[in-house]
């Protein structure tokens, strides 16, 4: 039997894995490798993380997703792969070995903490469900009768809903939190529109968010960041949302990732091979401009599926396609209700932009019973407090 290898079990793989599994003739074996047992939401982490809802909502089983198609689908689970070989068109994950003829590369980004001292040690992180209990945990900790410090290092699209978020958790629990975003910018979210950005500072001034621009970290230690002003600022606790990078794999052969991600060509073929590809946060992917495409859920999907495509394309002998990146924009939620939206260059901000998102997102989901539960608690989540 063939078979066509992908390695991450991301927006990227997980929509890979559906088209090639949906068209892929019966002589093929798809295998799905993922270092976790489920799919993770992660653009809802920062609600996971406070109180919003559970885990459920988040996470969804791939073999639910794949129920229907077990003949011929090979989920290897909770496992890692150890080693890519070119040469003998081999995977190896921790207990396993699996031939591809064709393979993907889906492995997504982690946390960048770009060596800054103390980072790695003293502060949280959003980039796994553990890590989304693990900040839940230490914020319902801190003490009810005088006010904490919460610093979230970064304020590009995760710190701004995160800060926005935490600050109802501390209203709904009764936690006094004083939250200070600091970005070395001059300016928070400068990729976005005027008016997108008017919306979140006017947003974030009703909710006493404190910004603190034009500042590096220096130093983050227990209980206090040193901006590169040597100014220290107390931190009961300190979230790290200043950038990710594309989690490294180890390959047989050395290639040139330009800062860790896979080159590749308008096809999303990785440079140098023809039956290997690259979707997702860990690709580097341009734009027919030349500008980098943005690591984001959307492009990840889009990249996904033409990788998927392509492959297919490939077994047949027909043109493979371009990647082409359509933005369709963004939105961002400020806490329940709320949102700010740039979706096709139309900004507005409310309960109408909260609703498109979640019905986004409600989109991207795998299963209709998945679909149907998170919806379920989207609504009732308006209704409820946060809970510790
Ligand atoms: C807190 C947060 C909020 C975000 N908010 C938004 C948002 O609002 N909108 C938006 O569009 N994007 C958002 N993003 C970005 C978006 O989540 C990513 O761009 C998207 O998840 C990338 O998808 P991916 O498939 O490339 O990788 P991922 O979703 O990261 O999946 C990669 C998978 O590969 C697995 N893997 C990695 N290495 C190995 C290995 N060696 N062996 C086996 N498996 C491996 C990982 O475990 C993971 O399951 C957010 C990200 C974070 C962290």
């Amino acid at each position: 039997m063939k078979s066509v290898v992908i390695v991450g079990g991301g927006f990227a793989g997980m929509v890979a894995a559906r088209i090639l599994l949906k068209r892929l003739p019966d002589d093929y074996e798809v295998v799905l490798i993922n270092r976790h047992r489920d799919f993770v939401f992660k653009p809802l982490l920062h609600e996971a993380a406070t109180g919003c809802f559970g885990s459920g909502v988040i996470r969804e089983g791939v073999g639910d997703v794949f129920l229907h198609s077990h003949n011929r689908f090979k989920h290897v689970l909770g496992n890692k792969v150890t080693l890519v070989d070119f040469e003998r068109q081999l995977v190896s994950a921790v207990h396993r070995r699996f031939n591809y003829d064709f393979l993907i590369f889906a492995t997504g980004s982690e946390t960048n903490f770009f060596n800054v001292p103390g980072a790695e040690s003293f502060c949280l992180k959003l980039e796994t469900l553990k890590d989304a209990f693990r900040l839940r945990q230490s914020a319902s900790k801190l003490p009810r009768d005088r006010k904490s410090d919460v610093v979230i290092i970064g304020g590009g699209p995760t710190g701004v809903e995160l800060a926005a978020e935490l600050s109802e958790f501390g209203r709904d629990l009764g936690i006094p939190f004083s939250i200070t975003i600091l970005d070395r910018s001059p300016v928070l979210l400068p990729m976005m529109k005027e008016r997108f950005r008017r919306s979140v500072a006017r947003f974030f001034g009703k909710s006493g968010i404190r910004l603190l621009l034009n500042t590096c970290v220096a130093r983050v230690g227990k209980r206090f960041v040193v901006t590169d002003r040597n100014v220290r600022i107390p931190a009961d606790i300190t979230v790290w949302c200043a950038g990710v990078k594309p989690v490294s794999v180890p390959l047989s052969q050395k290639i040139d990732l330009p800062k860790g991600f896979f080159p590749v060509d308008e096809f999303l073929r990785i440079k140098g091979f023809s039956n290997i590809f690259a979707a997702g946060d860990c690709a580097f992917v341009q734009n027919d401009g030349g500008y980098p495409v943005p690591m984001l859920a959307q492009s990840a999907v889009d990249e996904g599926r033409t990788a998927a495509l392509n492959v297919l394309a490939s077994f047949r002998g027909r043109p493979l396609q371009k990647f082409v990146f359509r933005n369709k924009g963004i939105i961002l939620t400020l806490g329940k209700g709320y949102a700010v939206a740039d979706v096709y260059g139309f900004v507005f901000a409310g309960f109408f932009a909260w609703l498109l998102n979640r019905l986004v997102y409600l989109g991207n989901m795998f299963t209709w019973r998945h679909r149907f539960y998170a919806a379920h608690r989207f609504a009732t989540s308006l209704f409820r407090k946060r809970h510790a």
